[in-house]
């Protein structure tokens, strides 16, 4: 009986997320888990931080302290490099390795995953506060799959032979570009960890991880697993502690050859300034969002209100693509705002362990202040709050799910990246107009439309200046698609075989030739 709740629970909670879900059975988490691994992960060892210093990681469901982690600090990052770097030299066993071992070792490292993936996902859930059938649903399969479709393109990155003017032999050797600082937020982090060091191994590359200082726990544990998994020493190295300090000094070291960042554009931009000003790192950088929810006339409406809730609220609205402007044609607005403010009164929030929950906390009490203060200012500049506005309680950092109706786009909620559960309703009512205003804005993540109009609906993909346009879906996230930004959302890209490019050197090699290779 508990399965059958625990599946429909898994169900209910993510109506329009059909897309991503195995209907298998929610297995029992491990509600206190033990904490395994606090220390800092480097040449296959686990170590103290050089300054000894500590830092809390806290369970956002309570604001209690779960586990006192080592705080790497520069000296740590620039042994990790260090590491990395002696790893990558030519000859070592990891450039030896056959590609296609490569790919084994990726696909074992997913086997050990998925083996403990009730532990890993009960971990995430208490670190970050997602609720545990996410964590199991989606976080751990997400990066399990990443980690095997990356497999798959391990002996498979072929240069090419060219037909180049001459009595020249021509061809191309692609290469990895070596030492990757890789530095992940804390929204998604189990789920982005696959991302980024999935199509860096694959590829021969040797990895210098900073997680979020929220949540550094499942990174720790993956580590570990990448030892078992039987990768060398040297070639994944995590180091848990603070941006500007842990982040900054990989960002600064001249022995790291490329930076691959997810997080803010304040932070991306300066990245990528420190990046260029050290060594010249090749940097990607997958920053925030400002996505349009675009819902045409001719929707079916129920569909429409739930995916555009899901669009929004869904990871408690800390999602860098998540659709928090919904533009809706004026003809149906009204009924669509009633329709969502009472679908955001119905959002379960609560323990993100029941399975009936669809919101557990806000990553922690700072982001919740913030959230609370852009709520605030939409109320000021003339916003009509229909749904929440509130934090809930005052142990854990609970808020309501909140909707603002009668939205303009000149107010700081149209504007501003919130990263909470606060929807925002504008009115259009021309197709023209609506693609400048969902174009003004600095960001370029993401949109989805809703129509069954295919002539509009590819009117719209057309006009849009973003890297992902979902059509009557949202937030679609997948191993094989390619994910990234135009404008201030970043540059690069990430999953597919275009996140290939961005982790290959491409060597030319030309040799003096009687026979020419046209
Ligand atoms: P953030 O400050 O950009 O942090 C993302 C990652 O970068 C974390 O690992 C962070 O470390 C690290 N970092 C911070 N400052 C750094 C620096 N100077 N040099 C190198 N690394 C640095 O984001 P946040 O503080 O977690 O959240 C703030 C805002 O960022 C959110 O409100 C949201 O708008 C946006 N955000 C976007 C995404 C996304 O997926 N696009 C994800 C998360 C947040 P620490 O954790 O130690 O600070
Ligand atoms: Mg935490």
């Amino acid at each position: 009986m508990l399965k059958l709740v625990r599946r429909i629970g898994l169900r209910n909670s993510f109506l329009t997320n059909k897309l991503r879900f195995s209907s298998a059975p929610l297995p029992e988490p491990v509600t206190n888990p033990e904490i395994k691994h606090t220390q800092i992960f480097i040449n296959n060892e686990w170590c103290n931080s050089a300054s000894n210093k500590t830092f809390e990681t806290l369970n956002p469901a309570t604001g209690q302290v779960i586990a006192e982690v080592q705080e790497g600090g520069k000296a740590d990052v620039d042994r990790a490099v260090q590491a990395a770097h002696d790893a990558f030299k030519l000859g070592s066993p990891w450039r030896r390795m056959d590609a296609s071992d490569r790919g084994v070792l990726l696909n074992k490292l997913a086997d050990l995953i998925e083996r403990d993936s009730c532990y890993l996902a009960s971990l995430l859930t208490l670190d970050n506060g997602k609720t545990y059938s996410q964590s199991y649903a989606i976080e751990v399969p997400g990066c399990v799959k990443t980690l095997r479709y990356y497999a798959g393109f391990a002996d498979k990155n072929h240069g090419k032979t060219i037909p180049a003017d001459g009595d020249i032999f021509c061809y191309t050797r692609h290469e990895p570009v070596g030492v990757c600082g890789q530095i992940i937020p804390w929204n998604f982090p189990l789920m982005l960890l696959g991302w980024k060091i999935g199509p860096a191994l694959a590829l021969g590359n040797v990895v210098v991880i900073k997680p979020a200082e929220q949540t550094p726990l499942t990174t720790l544990y993956v580590a570990e697993l990448c030892k078992e998994a039987g990768f060398p020493p040297g070639v994944v190295n995590v180091v848990p502690g603070f941006g500007p300090t842990a982040g900054g000094a990989i960002v600064d070291n001249p022995l790291v050859d490329k930076v691959s960042f997810t997080g803010s554009t304040e932070v991306g931009v300066q990245i990528q300034r420190n990046s260029s000003s050290t060594n010249l790192k090749r940097v990607t950088l997958e920053l925030g969002g400002k996505s349009p929810n675009i819902v045409l006339k001719d929707v079916d409406m129920k569909f429409a209100v739930e995916s555009s809730h899901q669009g929004l609220f869904f990871n408690q609205g800390q999602v860098c693509c998540a659709g928090s402007r919904s533009f809706v044609d004026a003809s149906i607005y009204d009924e669509f705002v009633e329709k969502s403010s009472a679908r955001a009164e119905r959002r379960i929030v609560g323990d993100p362990f029941n399975p009936k929950t669809e919101q557990g906390p806000q990553i922690d009490e700072t982001q919740l202040n913030k959230i609370l203060g852009f709520v605030e200012s939409g109320k000021k500049e003339g916003a009509k709050l229909v749904a929440g506005g509130k934090r809930i309680g005052s142990k854990g950092y609970y808020m309501q799910p909140t909707v603002f109706a009668d939205v303009t786009d000149d107010m700081q909620i149209a504007k501003e990246e919130i990263f909470g559960p606060v929807q925002q309703i504008l009115k259009f009512k021309d197709l023209d107009e609506l693609i400048e205003r969902a174009n003004a804005t600095p960001y370029g993540l993401a949109a989805s439309i809703f129509t069954k109009d295919i002539e509009s609906a590819l009117y719209l993909v057309q006009g849009i200046r973003a890297g992902t346009v979902w059509v009557n879906c949202s937030n679609v996230l997948k191993s094989q698609t390619p994910f990234g930004g135009y404008k201030m959302s970043g540059f690069g890209r990430e999953c597919g075989e275009y996140a290939l490019q961005s982790y290959t050197e491409v060597k030319t090699v030309t040799i003096r030739s009687p026979m020419k290779n046209s």
